[in-house]
């Protein structure tokens, strides 16, 4: 908990961190087009560390594999429950214009995705600048692959989690804690990427505009540095 002091008062009620269960199949890496996943749980927890919401629902789909052995979430479980769609609703409604943290937070907002105007299937629309991804964050430490949660669980915040079934609460608890232990770095960074989206990734170098950038490109310094990576093609626009 004592992470959570990071975070100033004013900003725990900007932000929500989401995890959900989900049943369905999962793939590997390059089958990912082929994943079909449906919301079972959903939970909710705000900057405070308040949970603010945690339902479950019948899935879209209900002759999916339930998974239970991750999450212990059984058919039973889910008798008399609201529709998918009630639960999506509700999240929408609680995450409009909040800072959402989660780990792996894509795959979330796939499988809360339901598009009632369109009646289809389409990832959960949440503007990127207000996502924090733990899994994203810390790619780089497990070279280029997605850490999971619990490694950085336990690298980060010293919390051993998901030792039996997953819990939603934990996981999306985890996982604020993370985000809060490093906050402000994780915020000035963003602000930079944000306000300078033209990036030189050989110099690690941000640019407001691509003029800049071009300067850059054509400075000593990168030059230099190209020239030691045997290529000058290393630079690249983000403008995510
Ligand atoms: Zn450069």
């Amino acid at each position: 908990m004592k992470f959570l002091k990071n975070i100033s008062e004013d900003q725990k009620d900007k932000i929500l961190a989401l995890d959900c269960e989900m049943c369905g199949n999962t793939r590997p890496r390059e089958e990912r087009h082929l994943e079909k996943r449906y919301v079972l749980k959903a939970t909710l927890i705000d900057g405070h560390g308040n949970i603010i919401f945690d339902e479950l629902c019948i899935p879209e789909k209900t002759d999916e594999d339930m998974k239970t052995d991750i999450h212990g979430i059984t058919k039973q479980d889910l008798q008399g429950k609201q529709s998918y769609l009630d639960l999506i609703e509700k999240v929408k409604v609680l995450v409009k214009d909040k800072i959402v943290v989660g780990h792996s937070l894509d795959a979330d907002l796939k499988g809360l995705g339901y598009n009632k105007t369109e009646k289809k299937r389409i990832p959960f629309e949440h503007p990127f600048k207000l996502q924090r991804d733990t899994a994203e964050r810390f790619q780089w430490t497990t070279g280029k692959k997605r850490p999971s949660l619990k490694e950085l669980a336990k690298n980060h915040i010293g919390v051993t989690i998901q030792e039996g079934i997953h819990d939603s609460k934990e996981d999306a608890f985890a996982a604020l804690l993370i985000y809060a232990k490093y906050y402000d770095s994780w915020e000035i960074s963003l602000k930079k990427k944000f306000s300078m989206p033209f990036h030189c990734e050989l110099c690690n170098v941000f640019c407001k505009s691509k003029k800049v950038l071009r300067s850059h490109l054509n400075g000593k310094k990168h030059q230099h540095n190209a020239l030691l990576a045997g290529s000058d093609e290393s630079s690249s626009d983000s403008n995510e």
